[in-house]
């Protein structure tokens, strides 16, 4: 899995988010393999994109080599609230469609995590279905997963103050 290019790779490395692994195939032969950061965006192995470059969905805010984590957690933030509106989001675990609007029912409800562990990722999960999700993620190998590339979504019309904002993102623990 290596659909990043040399930028956005080097700012991934430069952040710690990508993992490396190092294969022994044939006697002699030493393959690495790099894994970059994905985003879930359904329950599936399957269900995983590579984490979009801003540049390439028209990020109105800062450019990449300007952003620490927390400026490309408020971009992936958006991004994904764009793709919700898309419904192209189902949650992490029960894979129910993830829907648009500030005045959910309760089941409905949802939050937005970033995972740092051997897997790097983002993913949207019910609030009733995040604690079934920490015991999925434990351990889970990102080698294992097939990313393809993420859909295009199209941020250039955010307003400098949605592009600064910090997101609502959390963490599992
Ligand atoms: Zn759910």
């Amino acid at each position: 899995m290596s659909a990043a290019p040399d930028e956005l790779r080097e700012w991934f490395d430069r952040e710690g988010l990508t993992r490396r692994l190092i294969e022994y195939s044939e006697p002699g032969e030493i393959v690495e393999r790099i894994c970059d950061p994905l985003i879930a965006l359904g329950p599936g192995d399957n269900d995983f994109v590579h984490a979009p470059n801003p540049a390439a969905c028209g990020w109105p805010g800062a450019p990449l080599f300007a952003m620490a984590l927390d400026d490309y957690n408020v971009f992936l933030f958006r991004w994904l609230e764009a793709a919700v509106r898309l419904d192209l989001v189902r949650c992490a675990h029960c894979g129910k469609l993830i829907l648009d609007g500030d005045d959910l029912p309760d089941p409905d409800t949802w939050d937005a995590i970033f995972i740092e562990k051997e897997l790097v990722a983002w993913m949207l999960v019910h609030f009733d279905c995040k604690r079934w999700l920490a015991k999925k993620l434990k351990g889970m190998q990102p080698f294992d997963l097939s990313a393809s590339l993420p859909p295009a979504i199209d941020l250039s019309a955010l307003t400098p103050d949605e592009t600064e904002r910090p997101p609502d993102v959390g963490t599992l623990d």
